[in-house]
């Protein structure tokens, strides 16, 4: 028999709780046990606690939060050959059905029946043990500390985004916002060899920190007037010249209006933020100019593994992402914190139970 082991428990909307959890036990032979070390917080877990729901998926009973985890592993189920005992990794925190005609046609995030870490009904890593299937872990280089692997799941988005975009050598990229998903989403486009990454903004401290993020130039649009000065202003930061790709992190719809209106014929737009649900925007240039749009959802099959490649190989520092942390007592102090001071906070990690 094994014991109990604390868990963070969002308990409902507005409260969240220390509870005993009973320590999971290995029941597929595929799956692998890990002590969690590190685990990021991210901007999803604030909106449960703050609104108890994201779109389809509502709390209805307690869950434990976490989902940008790393650690080591500490058992593996008979049929593993991935990983051994002692492997640092970064945990995936998704895990599609096997079954769905999505996985089968190659884009297993957008799985139906995907058991997500930390999204209703499925608990969350912030706890001692977590239970994850071999291939879903990603091993860290000895380099690479447990901070840094937490910081892969918010890079990984990123680079799907990047992935999505065909972001290249040579091509000019505009970046909208420049919150955690901004800032790694043009992190990413520098890494994969992006000429220019302009970010575009309403914070300047926000901006600020995208130099460390690969911007060659930054713009606030508070300052201009019309979304067409805004279209003419992130042309003079490309010596005159379109973005081929435009990434918006913001779901703001002056972004979106200016990102189609910015962009180069044959260029591709990506939408990673959400914000309102209906928008107007310029559909007919899409037509005109052969635009691609495209949407960006979580990470798919080696987005992990190329945002762990990045940072082992130091073309992105996640460590500039890391601006608070906590202990894991102080785990319910960390989202508090969160939940009050979001723009100054980049990312927020909690260390895992000794
Ligand atoms: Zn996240």
């Amino acid at each position: 028999m094994t014991g109990t082991h604390k868990a963070v428990v969002l308990q409902k909307k507005g409260q969240i709780g220390f509870e005993d959890r009973p320590e999971p036990e290995i029941s597929d032979s595929h799956y692998v046990k890990i002590h969690v070390k590190k685990t990021g917080i991210c901007g999803s877990d604030i909106h449960y606690y703050t609104h108890g729901s994201i779109g389809s998926f509502v709390l209805e009973k307690p869950m434990i939060l976490g989902h940008e985890s790393s650690g080591v592993v500490v058992e593996v189920g008979e049929d593993v050959s991935l990983v051994k005992v002692g492997d640092r990794v970064a945990i995936e925190p998704g895990v599609p059905s096997r079954y769905s005609d999505e996985t089968k046609a190659g884009h297993y995030n957008l799985c139906p029946h995907m058991a997500f870490a930390a999204t209703p009904p499925y608990d969350g890593t912030l706890v001692k043990y977590y239970l994850a299937p071999e291939d879903f872990l990603v091993k860290l280089p000895d380099h690479v500390s447990f901070e840094e692997g937490a910081c892969v799941e918010p890079l990984a988005v990123g680079v799907h985004a990047n992935r999505l975009a065909e972001t290249s050598f040579g091509k000019k990229v505009v970046v909208f916002g420049a919150g955690p998903v901004g800032l790694v989403t043009g992190a990413v486009a520098s890494a994969f060899g992006a000429s220019d990454v302009v970010y575009v903004d309403v914070v300047e401290s926000k901006l600020e920190r995208t130099k460390q993020f690969g911007a060659t130039s930054t713009i606030n649009s508070t300052k201009y007037k019309s979304e067409d000065e805004l279209v003419t202003a992130i042309k003079s930061e490309l010596d005159g010249e379109q973005p081929e790709i435009a990434i918006d992190c913001t779901g703001a719809e002056i972004c979106i209006r200016t990102a189609i209106k910015v962009l180069k014929a044959g260029g591709s737009y990506v939408q990673v933020g959400m914000g309102k649900d209906d928008v107007n925007f310029p559909i007919g240039m899409v037509g005109g100019k052969e635009l691609r749009i495209l949407g960006s959802f979580r990470y798919y099959f080696n987005d992990y593994k190329i945002a762990v490649k990045l940072i082992s190989e130091g073309k992105v520092n996640v460590k500039n992402m890391i601006t608070h942390t906590f202990k894991f007592d102080e785990a319910i102090k960390a989202y508090d914190f969160n939940a009050d001071h979001g723009s100054e906070v980049v990312k927020t990690i909690i260390d895992g139970p000794e």
